[in-house]
């Protein structure tokens, strides 16, 4: 089976003593929607390893980026909570960075630009990176300047060269979701300023490993980042941590701020190192214990799920997003359980949802399917997907909420 390799040194620190401890079986790539049901889909073994000495919790396998980046479907401005975030974030970052004026914000995986625009009202000089070729069609656009290009040191250089050390250095979920880790990270480090400062979001693995968010486990997402992991990658390129927060996005990141120079550590820093230490965030047995818990919540999900079948009872889903098709794959759901999916997004319309096979649909076409239950595939958008079902298609019915921890229904 071509397209894909399987790592035998760790992603961040490069060690040999990487131990795998969940498979999640074959999986087809989860972004590559097909426009109809096939029974020639690819699908590639999707596992966890552990690194025994930097405590990194990682992918075994990289699918060649090709299968999964070239038409990305995710739109960041298609979420009114993303939209929202996007200024939130901006007077963040802002409030931890050193003098702007003669500066410029560099975001990398800028997507549609969403999280640029809020520094552009505010008179700041930015730059988007982005692989994605629509994504940055539909980021010039919106008049935010967009290079096409994956990021890496040699991307950094060259950036550098022809408009100077940026002040503010964004990734927001992008480091766990790139293949060559310490390239990339080389990259920011060689795109910041003396002076300026790294921002990193990441999905929190302590709340994955807490919560059972085994549905972030996908093959674009290859590292699952501590705080403490994170640190320890950062460091070995001479970005120093100074601050750190939490973010809701992905139900539940860390946001982590480092410079070149260092700076006084805040006792936020202090507190996550503290608290991971005594969770045993970092530690085998703890991961283990959760890929045993991602079982036992298949089972519940499932039985769930099946008893509402049984009841006669029309299921529709909410949300065709990456960490759907996860928890669709892992439960084995297919459209004789989930008929039709709702996704705001339009570009997905029309699609499938790869392996499970279910047709994703407009909302207002679904809630006019006049569902029973309604299953909330995408639920860290939960409030939102509520809100409208209720408000805008008039749907009266319950809710099944897969995750955190247990699987839920919401009457
Ligand atoms: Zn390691």
């Amino acid at each position: 089976m071509g397209g894909f390799k399987t790592i035998t040194k760790c992603r961040s620190c490069a060690s040999g003593e990487i131990r795998p401890f969940f498979s999640l079986g074959a999986q087809p790539p989860a972004n590559a929607l097909p426009l109809g049901s096939s029974k020639k889909e690819k699908a590639y073994p999707l596992s966890l390893d552990r690194c025994a000495r930097c405590g990194l919790v990682q992918l075994h396998e990289t699918v060649d980026k090709r299968f999964l980046f070239s038409h990305y479907l995710w739109v960041t401005g298609t979420s009114g909570t993303a939209r929202a975030f996007a200024e939130q974030f901006s007077r963040a970052c802002l409030a931890r960075a050193g003098d702007m004026t003669a500066s410029y914000v560099l975001e990398i995986a800028s997507n549609d630009g969403t999280f640029l625009i809020p520094f552009q009202k505010k008179g700041y000089r930015v730059l988007g990176v982005d692989p994605a070729k629509n994504l940055v069609a539909l980021a010039r656009r919106l008049k935010v300047p967009t290079t096409c290009a994956f990021f890496g040191k040699r991307e950094a250089e060259r950036i550098r060269a022809r408009r100077g050390a940026a002040g503010l250095v964004i990734a927001r979920n992008v480091l766990p979701h790139v293949a060559n880790t310490r390239d990339f990270v080389a990259g920011l480090a060689a795109a910041v300023h003396e002076e300026g400062v790294v921002v990193v979001e990441a999905h929190y693995a302590k709340i994955m490993l807490e919560e059972l968010h085994y549905d972030s486990i996908y093959h674009e997402h290859l590292c699952y980042f501590t705080f403490k992991t994170l640190e320890r990658l950062l460091n070995e390129f001479g970005l120093f941590v100074f601050d750190a927060t939490r973010s809701p996005i992905s139900g539940g990141s860390i946001v982590v701020y480092a410079s070149k120079t260092k700076r006084p550590e805040r006792v936020s820093v202090r507190r996550l190192r503290a608290t991971e230490t005594k969770d045993g965030t970092n530690s085998l047995s703890s991961w283990r214990d959760f890929a045993k818990r991602a079982r036992e919540h298949r089972r519940a999900f499932v039985s769930l799920l099946r008893r509402e079948v049984l009841a006669k009872k029309r299921i529709v889903g909410y949300g065709a997003s990456a960490r759907s098709s996860t928890l669709l794959n892992f439960c084995k759901i297919n459209r004789r359980v989930i008929e039709a999916i709702a996704d705001q997004n339009p570009l997905k319309h029309g699609r499938w949802t790869v392996g499970s096979q279910i047709p994703i649909k407009d909302p207002a076409e679904v809630f006019a399917m006049h569902p029973d239950v309604v299953c909330i595939l995408a639920w860290n958008f939960k409030d939102e997907i509520m809100r409208n079902a209720r408000r805008i298609y008039g749907y009266r019915g319950p809710f099944i909420v897969p995750l955190p921890f247990k699987p839920a229904k919401i009457l």
